[in-house]
C-alpha cells in the first residue's frame, strides 16, 4: 500500500529522523548556481555550498547532464567489473596530483577509514605488527566511523561508544616540538587536515607541513593528508598540498569531489597500494558510474585555470565584505583559513554564539555555516557571481546588525 499523503514538514523530521542533527526550521526544494528556495517559495544566497560539498554550485548544468547522460547507461556493476566512469575519473585524479593508485568509497569518512586501515597494514606487513600507533591533532575532524571519528581530536564526537581502537595520540596542530615527543619507529602514520574545517579553520603552517613530511621520513610513518573539505579547488589549488609543497604519502577526497553526488577517492602511490590484495578491503558501492559520471564532469570544470585562479579573487570579496561589517558593527576579532574555505572568529561579547548567528542569517535569506561555538564559517560555490556575493553579504550584514541589537 503506498504511504497516505502527508505534508512534509519539519515537524516530522523531529517525528522519525534520529535525532542526530538540528536542521533549519524550513524545508530547501530547489538550487540553482549559489541560490536556494524553501517551500514556501522563500530565497537563500547560498555561502554554506552544502559544507563544501557544491563547489559549482547546485544543478550546474554541465553535472545535470553528465548525471542525466549516464542515467541511461549504466547505474550499478558492482565490484564484480570495473567501468569506464571509474576508470576515467581515476585516470584524472592520477594524471593531475601525486598519486599513482586510487580506492574510491562513497563518503569521506570511508575514504579515511580506508587510508587509516592501509597505513596500519602497510607498516604491519613492511616493518612489524607493533608499528601501529597514529599521531593526530586536536579538533582534527575525519568522520563519524568508529576508527575515524577516535582518529579525529574532539572528544565530544568520539566519547560515549564504548571502546575504541587502539593506538592513537593526539597532539596540538601546529606544535611540531608536540609530535616530536611521541613520534617513533611504531609510528605508522601522522593524519592531519592541512587546513581544519570542522575544528575551526585553522590552516597548518608551512614549516609545520614540511616538517611532520621530514619526522615521517625518519620514523618510515605515511603522512595522510585529509582533503575531504580542503581540497578540491577550495584553496585555489586542486589540492591545498600543492599550496605548501609538501606531498603526502596517503591523500583522501570526497565533498566537492562529487560536486553533491556522494563519492569519495583515498589516493597514494605503487609502492604504498601494493601491500593491499584482493579481499582486502572494499565497499559495494564505491567507484559506482553515476557517481565517477558526475565527480568527471566536476573535475573537468574545477581543474581549470578559469575556476582555480578565480577562488583567490572571491576570497579577496569575501573578506572585504566580512571587514565592511565588522567596521560597523565590531563582530569579529580575526579571519581564518584560505580561498573559500573562510572562518570569521567572533569578539568575545559573541563567542558561543556561532549557531545562532547561522540561523539568523538563514532568517535574513544567507546560507553560512559555523565551525565550533565561535567561528562563522563560509565554503560558497568556487564560482558564485559577484552580485551574489554583494547581495549575501547585504542580507549577513542586516542579519548581523539584527544580531547585535538583541
Ligand atoms: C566532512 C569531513 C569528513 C567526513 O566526510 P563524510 O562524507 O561526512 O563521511 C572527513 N574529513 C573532513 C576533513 C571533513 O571535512
Amino acid at each position: 500500500m503506498p504511504p497516505k499523503q502527508q505534508v512534509m514538514s519539519r515537524t516530522l523530521f523531529d517525528e522519525i529522523i534520529l535525532p542526530v542533527y538540528a536542521p533549519a526550521q524550513f524545508i530547501p526544494v530547489k538550487g540553482e548556481g549559489s541560490r536556494v528556495w524553501d517551500q514556501q517559495g522563500k530565497e537563500y544566497i547560498d555561502f554554506a555550498g552544502g559544507i563544501a560539498v557544491n563547489a559549482l554550485g547546485h544543478c550546474h548544468p554541465k553535472l545535470v547532464a553528465a548525471l542525466q547522460a549516464q542515467s541511461t547507461q549504466l547505474w550499478h556493476t558492482s565490484n564484480g567489473f570495473t567501468n569506464e566512469p571509474a576508470l576515467s575519473l581515476a585516470s584524472r585524479l592520477v594524471n593531475n596530483t601525486f598519486a599513482e593508485r586510487v580506492f574510491f568509497a562513497n563518503s569521506g569518512a570511508e575514504a579515511n577509514e580506508a587510508a587509516f586501515k592501509l597505513a596500519r597494514h602497510y607498516a604491519v606487513k613492511t616493518f612489524s605488527p607493533y608499528k601501529t600507533k597514529i599521531i593526530a591533532f586536536y579538533q582534527g575532524f575525519h568522520g563519524r566511523t568508529l576508527f575515524t571519528v577516535s582518529v579525529g581530536g574532539q572528544a565530544k564526537y568520539s566519547d560515549g561508544f564504548g571502546p575504541k581502537p587502539a593506538d592513537i595520540v593526539h597532539v596540538p596542530f601546529n606544535d611540531l616540538n608536540a609530535v616530536k615527543a611521541v613520534i617513533d619507529d611504531h609510528t605508522c602514520a601522522v593524519v592531519l587536515e592541512p587546513i581544519q574545517g570542522e575544528g575551526g579553520l585553522t590552516a597548518a603552517t608551512k614549516p609545520f607541513l614540511s616538517g611532520l613530511r621530514q619526522l615521517c621520513d625518519q620514523c618510515n610513518a605515511l603522512l595522510i593528508f585529509d582533503e575531504v573539505q580542503c581540497g578540491m579547488g577550495r584553496t585555489g589549488s586542486l589540492f591545498s598540498y600543492m599550496d605548501y609543497n609538501v606531498t603526502p604519502d596517503i591523500l583522501t577526497s570526497a565533498k566537492a569531489l562529487g560536486g553533491g553526488f556522494p563519492i569519495s577517492a583515498m589516493l597514494t602511490t605503487h609502492k604504498i597500494a601494493k601491500v593491499m590484495s584482493a579481499g582486502c578491503h572494499g565497499t559495494t558501492y564505491g567507484g559506482n558510474p553515476l557517481a565517477c559520471a558526475v565527480a568527471n564532469a566536476a573535475f573537468d570544470i574545477i581543474n581549470t585555470p578559469e575556476v582555480l585562479s578565480g577562488v583567490a579573487d572571491r576570497s579577496t570579496r569575501f573578506l572585504q565584505q566580512l571587514e565592511k561589517i565588522n567596521q560597523q558593527y565590531g563582530v569579529f576579532t580575526t579571519y581564518r583559513g584560505k580561498g573559500l574555505l573562510l572562518g570569521a572568529e567572533l569578539a568575545p561579547a559573541y563567542q558561543g554564539q556561532a549557531a545562532d548567528f547561522v540561523q539568523l542569517a538563514a532568517e535574513f535569506g544567507v546560507l553560512i555555516l559555523n565551525a565550533g561555538h565561535n567561528v562563522l564559517r563560509f565554503a560558497p560555490s568556487l564560482i558564485i557571481g559577484e552580485n551574489e556575493i554583494e547581495q549575501g553579504m547585504l542580507r549577513l550584514m542586516q542579519a548581523v546588525s539584527h544580531f547585535v541589537k538583541r
